[in-house]
């Protein structure tokens, strides 16, 4: 099945154009596996595993407002540079809200931008992005 995942891409490379090139070099290790099935609910758009660490990203992303791509990957990268131990951890492991807050945290520090989240829960970022922040607690 084709599909276009472009507009993600371009996002993504320009926001670790952003990163001092230290933490860029973390990710080079970092794979994205763009895939069908992940957008099961109307903010599953993407998610950071470990062992390796990788991106898993809904290609339906693509077609999302640019803000919308922006504030989700910067969120994930976020993740995936704690998960790699680039970043200082969060407080507490076993909270998810912690450790989500944390993402937030780091990706506005890095990024130099803030994090809403939009009326469905789906972080955005950057022009036109607006929202709730800090993070709703709840969102899963
Ligand atoms: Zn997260």
């Amino acid at each position: 099945m084709k599909y276009d995942t472009s507009r993600i891409e371009t996002i993504l490379e320009t926001l670790v154009e952003k990163l001092p090139a230290l933490l860029a070099n973390e990710l080079d290790e970092v794979n994205v596996h763009y895939l069908f099935g992940l957008h099961q609910t109307e903010r599953s758009f993407a998610r950071c595993c470990r062992r390796p660490v990788r991106l898993e990203v809904a290609v339906e992303l693509n077609d999302e407002r640019r803000c919308v791509i922006r504030g989700v990957i910067a969120h994930e990268l976020a993740h995936a540079l704690v998960l790699l131990g680039a970043v200082n951890p969060p407080d507490d492991w076993r909270d998810i809200e912690v450790i989500e807050r944390h993402a937030d945290a780091v990706a506005e520090t890095l990024f130099g931008e803030k994090l809403f989240y939009d009326n469905r829960g789906v972080q955005c970022m950057g022009k036109g992005a607006r929202g709730r922040r800090p993070r709703p607690e709840g969102l899963r």
